[in-house]
């Protein structure tokens, strides 16, 4: 993917993995996929086997003066994180730096909530010890999300699929003085905002863009598929609560529908980001639709919805 321009933000997206995950997993409704998911494109549902493309990837950002990176992935070498993400070895410091975001020169790390791939490459090992992968960074944290998975509160918040992350890819930002936990809303920089998005996890948060008029929501697992817009009961396995969650997409999507908001999510297929539209009838999935930042119409600051 090209750099996109929003207004005035630059937006780079930075792979670590995709993986196939059994769309059954949110809803065999043939009917229903066929009317507003088999039209998209073909990440979002192979119809040979019934899965979609599970991308794993990261939000960069320039804007405000600020290199802002969002969601960093799984990262190398972990262990307990299950199949497909245990010792993965993705030059993905590489490809950030392709991105125009060498390590150290990024400003900000932001993890929408703290499962292990929205955090993981907030640390690197450097012999046999996690340390901070961006030293010139302040790695915010929301403060509920910290704490629900702080392992000083084991009694408070048990933890079993989610191993070691906390010890391994936050207390070492804590020590080495990088963190900033915060509490929502949370003003970045003039055109961003943290805001809560709850359900997913209990403290799970999201982005909000508000550049020159252009609107983005980065919103990590808030949704993990477009059938999730219409059908939020719809979710994959490891929701801290379903209720919740709901009313987040719920609310959600009226709020992207209302400001013709981007939704950039945290792993969505290509093209990995887009806008709602409703016919009436029901509220899908428009893919695509910025301009590159070395299209003509993006200097123009013009929001590219038509
Ligand atoms: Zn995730």
């Amino acid at each position: 993917m090209s750099t996109l321009r929003l207004g005035g933000a630059l937006v780079d997206r930075v792979a670590e993995q995709s993986l196939p995950v059994p769309l059954g997993l949110l809803t065999d409704d043939a009917a229903f996929l066929s009317r507003r998911v088999a039209q998209l494109p073909g990440g979002f549902l192979d119809q040979e086997s019934m899965t979609f493309r599970f991308s794993s990837h990261s939000w960069v950002l320039v804007v405000d003066g600020l290199t802002v990176l969002i969601d960093p992935c799984t990262g190398n070498g972990r262990k307990g994180r299950g199949p497909y993400f245990d010792d993965l070895e993705v030059p993905f410091l590489e490809r950030l730096a392709e991105a125009g975001a060498p390590a150290d020169t990024v400003d900000i790390v932001f993890c929408t909530h703290l499962h292990h791939d929205h955090c993981g490459w907030n640390t690197t090992q450097v012999d046999g010890t996690w340390v901070p992968t961006f030293p010139n960074a302040t790695y915010l944290f929301v403060d509920q999300e910290y704490r629900r998975w702080d392992t000083a509160n084991p009694d408070e918040h048990p933890n079993d699929f989610n191993p070691s992350t906390f010890d391994e890819c936050v207390r070492p930002i804590v020590d080495a003085g990088l963190a900033k936990v915060i509490s929502t809303p949370y003003v970045v920089s003039p055109s961003l905002t943290v805001e809560p998005a709850p359900g997913h996890t209990v403290g799970h948060t999201m982005v909000r863009l508000d550049s020159d008029g252009v609107l983005a929501y980065f919103s990590g697992d808030a949704f993990h598929h477009p059938v999730q817009l219409t059908r939020p009961e719809l979710h994959l396995p490891g929701c801290d609560d379903l209720a919740t969650a709901i009313a987040t997409r719920q609310s959600l999507v009226r709020r992207a529908l209302d400001e013709g908001a981007f939704l950039f999510p945290a792993h969505f297929p290509a093209p990995h980001y887009g806008h709602l539209a409703d016919d009436g009838e029901e509220v899908y999935f428009v893919p695509g639709g910025a301009p590159n930042a070395d299209d003509p119409r993006a200097a123009t600051g013009v929001q590219n919805l038509e």
